[in-house]
């Protein structure tokens, strides 16, 4: 058995988060987390569970738990950590998931994860540190904070008419029928630690033997932000917050419960494509990105109201039917009509890293501040097509193949200017190589369903398809 003062062996033996902390934590002195992170360590080894525990880390004080135990983790977003512990405990069922939160992160953000977890009695125990407070953020009103409490958001203590009632979320949980242990512990006092131990292992024992869910809060100082020194923290535990936040066990049906078996889900995603009848067809669609090997990234500006973002969404939409990779990245000023608006859209044979376009393949400018702002940052060898029906004048910097398309003229011949969108995209298909004009007529026959919108649009892509053809 590990002593008190001695380090657990289920930590690691220096902490790289910072080179002069290789030894210590970067919890505040006096702080809960240190005592239940000591806990937890001491109750891994002396289980032998090491090599099976998996931590889901917060976000919070918590945040770095990952640099502390020598086992496997995962950082979860903010309030996720019971989600994607369901995640880690399901796809790995021989595991001990540890689900690691403080309370504005289990409470507040991710109530409804951290409920539905345990509600469904997940393989998973869960340790919700209740320090009554936002500490990482600066010591603002928790759901948690007791009544009377100040914080910097409840200056003269919180209300009940105000902010409603501290959130006890060990009684919450011990209200379900799934979760076979939920208690309540403090690491204030040494009697409430050697209780806290025995609840906490009994709750990584039942992690082992698979018995579902068990939930443990644990009522944890906070010096820093209740502005008292630790031992006043500890004492004030005892005195104030175990009077709102009493100490015990809530429910424990340990004896009661077997194994919970789930299968752990394999996807075979060979087997799923031909499901889906992915196959070799729709592989030879991406081979439509001619142009470059394996991305090509777009912009589309002009004003708003010309059908900038829709365009970008049609071409999105096209590469998605067809199995290839994409992002849609809007950007426009406060007034839709009539202001500069332009997307980003990024085609991919593989995963797209970012959907940030600075220096497109394809440029499609409508009116002639976006071509005077993106056209030099068209890559040599892209495509610059700009609507000569509204633009007279063309910098001469640019570079790249540049072609004009009387985009508004075209839509008006074809029945309504509103189409010049539909234009450009007829022109961009046939350019890139991307989609073949069935596909376009196709996917214009699903979009639009009034037979007079559909016949104006199919015209409009056919225009800019027979223009390209011609350049
Ligand atoms: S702010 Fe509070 S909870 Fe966070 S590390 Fe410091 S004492 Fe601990």
């Amino acid at each position: 058995m590990t002593k008190v003062f001695e380090k657990s062996p289920a930590f690691f033996d220096t902490f790289t988060r910072k080179p002069s902390m290789q030894k210590t934590t970067h919890y505040c002195p006096g702080c809960g987390h240190g005592t239940l992170n000591k806990i937890i360590a001491d109750q891994i080894a002396e289980l032998g569970l090491q090599d099976q525990a998996i931590f889901v880390g917060p976000v919070g004080c918590g945040v770095f738990i990952y640099y502390y135990f020598e086992s496997a983790s995962v950082s979860a977003a903010h309030g996720r950590a019971s989600a994607v512990a369901t995640g880690v405990a399901r796809a790995n069922p021989d595991s001990v998931t540890i689900s690691y939160q403080g309370d504005g992160d289990l409470a507040a953000i991710g109530t409804s994860n951290a409920i539905h977890a345990a509600n469904r009695g997940e393989n998973m125990i869960v340790f919700f540190v209740n320090n009554n407070i936002y500490g990482m953020t600066g010591g603002q009103l928790a759901p948690t904070t007791l009544i009377d409490q100040t914080s910097t958001t409840s200056p003269t203590g919180r209300s009940i008419v105000n902010d409603g009632y501290p959130l006890k979320m060990a009684e919450m949980m011990a209200g379900l029928e799934a979760p076979t242990l939920v208690a309540r512990v403090g690491v204030n006092t040494p009697k409430n630690v050697r209780q806290a131990t025995k609840v906490i292992k009994k709750g990584l024992e039942v992690q082992r033997d698979k018995k579902g869910y068990v939930f443990i809060e644990v009522l944890s100082q906070c010096p820093t932000n209740w502005k008292k020194d630790p031992k006043d923290s500890c004492d004030w535990i005892d005195e104030v917050v175990c009077q709102q936040y009493p100490l015990g066990i809530f429910k424990d049906l340990v004896d009661e419960r077997g194994e919970v078996k789930r299968r752990a889900e394999r996807v075979e995603f060979d087997a799923l494509a031909e499901q889906l009848g992915l196959t070799t067809d729709d592989e030879d669609n991406t081979q439509k990105i001619e142009m470059l090997q394996d991305e090509l990234r777009f912009k589309f500006a002009g004003f708003g109201g010309q059908g900038i973002l829709s365009l970008g969404m049609m071409v999105s939409q096209l590469s998605m039917e067809r199995n290839m990779e994409v992002t849609w990245l809007p950007s426009y000023g406060p007034e839709m009509r009539g202001g500069v608006a332009n997307c980003s859209v990024v085609v991919g044979k593989k995963a797209i890293g970012s959907p940030a376009v600075e220096n497109p393949h394809v440029l499609v400018a409508l009116n002639r501040p976006s071509l005077e702002k993106f056209g030099p940052l068209v890559a040599k060898d892209g495509l610059i097509i700009y609507n000569s029906s509204l633009i007279d004048q063309v910098p001469d910097t640019l570079s790249g193949r540049v072609y004009p398309l009387a985009a508004t003229d075209l839509a008006s011949e074809a029945g309504n200017v509103k189409a010049a969108n539909v234009v450009v995209l007829g022109f961009v298909a046939q350019k890139t190589g991307m989609f073949s004009l069935a596909d376009l007529e196709g996917f214009l026959s699903e979009t639009f369903k009034k037979p007079a919108l559909l016949e104006i649009n199919l015209k409009a892509a056919r225009a800019g398809w027979d223009v390209a053809e011609k350049v």
